[in-house]
């Protein structure tokens, strides 16, 4: 069942496909492709020059780039140079970057020209980055990525074999505010390829995949760079998900997979009912993970493009996924799946820790080759997090008498708006730095298309207070999907007595408009 093969150094990798499939496109975009044996070649020089650049094994190279082949590039190229690649949402504003090149301390950022000068300002505050490369660096710019991708390195890349060592940090949203660096390996990564994309969805060299996903999520690098680098196959990187975009591509009828998540397939299916569609050709399957998929969501996308689609649930601390549904006519409609086989997961009373029975609902814990080595720097977080092993999740979930997992809830305090994660206190710290703010509380609430948002509480600290103000104060801190939907003024903000913000009351709070 599990497809060791796939679990390899990423230039072995890299080498094997540049030998089998040489001409073949591995990654394109709407500017430019990569074929397998040019992505062998680019990225070995670029390893190469980061060296030459200073970076050393371990050390941390910063990615601040939209979805693109030069993406996928860069990451490689950082994990062939023994480094640590650290994705960044292009989207972030100032102060998330400037927090994740601190915390990380990046030696090298690879950005785009427009960015260079908001990164240039920002190394006051993160000393440790030495340089940037620029994707679209104009001809003669020593920076330019695209020069040093072609030109070869006197030093060969470094070419690690262990594959033990963290290769990715990747951001997730705390529950306590700031944002903790996950540490994943390039074994715990390729090992859901193995045991997840290849055998039970089927992921392989004759694949064309459509790939919405934003790359610096740990879902798209598992399943849209380094799953099609293993498999062997072709993708197609979508710059940012719009429906129109992706149905038009769709229906092309050259792509067989498709990975989402809730949220683009809910958009989809509204799109294609608009408009009388019915037919995706040439599509095998399309995935969805990150949030939850409602069963209605789901029968109903299937009914009309006749197109298994099928859920399993992820998580970064889990280089992705831990259960996953194949499409077999005794699937359970709503829930994700079963374990992969080789993880092994144990629904427990959260206080007690305790084994439930199965239908019961407690806390999911999970251990296995998938799980994080830590948070990075947060030794604290990171012994809270993982416990003789088994990765506390915060999640609530039951299981059937066949072993289906359903996701019932959280524990953990966590905002997920369309499959991106947002924590509530990251949103409070910015919103209290405003001046007529005296306190505040953010939770979610429901929302028809993106399952759940953001809504603020607010207790002003006179009558100065105007929202309007504040929210250009949030869209200025914080990346645009964090900025909260809908303000409330309310008198006071619920709290226990130790202080914690007792959030579900908060919504009992608001008269609903009349
Ligand atoms: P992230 O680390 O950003 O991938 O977010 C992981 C969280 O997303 C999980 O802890 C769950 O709360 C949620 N999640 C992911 N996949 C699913 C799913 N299939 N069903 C329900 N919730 C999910």
């Amino acid at each position: 069942m599990l497809k060791a093969d796939l679990i390899a150094p990423v230039p072995e990798l890299l080498r094997r496909h540049a030998t089998e499939r040489s001409g073949k496109v591995a990654f394109r975009d709407a500017r430019r492709a990569v074929t397998y044996a040019e992505l062998e070649r680019r990225t070995a020089n670029l390893a190469g020059h980061l060296a030459g650049l200073g970076v050393g094994s371990g050390d941390r190279v910063a990615i601040l780039l939209t979805n693109s082949v030069s993406w996928v590039e860069a990451c490689l190229a950082i994990v062939r140079a023994g480094a640590v690649a650290v994705p960044i949402s292009a989207e972030a504003a100032p102060g998330e970057v400037s927090y994740r090149l601190s915390d990380a301390a990046c030696r090298i950022v690879i950005t785009t020209a427009a960015r260079a000068e908001m990164v240039e300002a920002l190394r006051a505050e993160a000393p440790s980055v030495a340089g940037l490369l620029l994707v679209d660096a104009p001809a003669g710019d020593l920076r330019s990525f695209e020069a040093l991708a072609e030109l070869p390195s006197a030093a060969p890349a470094r070419d690690p074999d262990d594959i033990d060592v963290a290769s990715f940090i990747i951001y997730t949203s705390g529950t306590t505010g700031r944002a903790k660096g996950v540490l994943l390996t390039c074994r715990s990564m390729l090992w859901v390829t193995a045991a997840c994309w290849s055998p039970v969805v089927g992921l392989n060299a004759d694949d064309t995949v459509l790939s919405p996903l934003p790359l610096f999520h740990s879902y798209a690098l598992n399943f849209s760079v380094l799953s099609i680098l293993a498999t062997g196959a072709s993708e197609y990187i979508l710059e940012k998900y719009s429906t129109r975009e992706a149905m038009r591509l769709l229906e092309t009828g050259e792509f067989t997979v498709f990975p989402g998540v809730p949220t683009m397939f809910h958009y989809l299916m509204e799109a294609a009912q608009a408009e009388g569609r019915s037919s995706l050709p040439g599509l095998r399957v399309c995935v969805s993970a990150g949030a939850i998929m409602p069963a209605t969501l789901n029968a109903a996308f299937e009914g009309a493009f006749g197109v298994p689609l099928l859920d399993g649930y992820g998580i970064t601390e889990t280089s992705t996924m831990v259960t996953m549904n194949a499409a077999s006519s005794s699937r359970v409609m709503g829930s994700c799946g079963l374990p992969l086989p080789g993880v092994a997961l144990r629904i427990v009373d959260p206080a007690s820790l305790r084994d439930l029975d199965a239908e019961q609902e407690g806390e999911l814990i999970v251990r296995g080759p998938n799980v994080m080595l830590g948070y990075h720097n947060k030794p604290e977080e990171t012994s809270k997090a993982l416990r003789n092993g088994w990765y506390h999740t915060g999640d609530l979930a039951r299981a059937d008498r066949n072993g289906f997992v359903t996701i019932t809830g959280r524990l953990k305090e966590l905002i997920i708006r369309g499959g991106q994660n947002i924590a509530p206190a990251e949103i409070e710290e910015v919103v209290l730095l405003f001046s007529s703010v005296l306190d505040c509380a953010v939770a979610g609430v429901a929302h028809p298309q993106l399952g759940e948002v953001p809504a603020l509480y607010v207790v002003p600290r006179d009558s100065s207070f105007d929202a309007d103000l504040l929210l250009d104060h949030c869209r200025h801190h914080l990346s645009s999907y964090k900025v909260p939907h809908v303000v409330h003024q309310v008198d006071e903000i619920p709290r226990t007595g130790s202080g914690k913000i007792i959030r579900f009351r908060l919504k009992e709070m608001v008269q609903p408009l009349p």
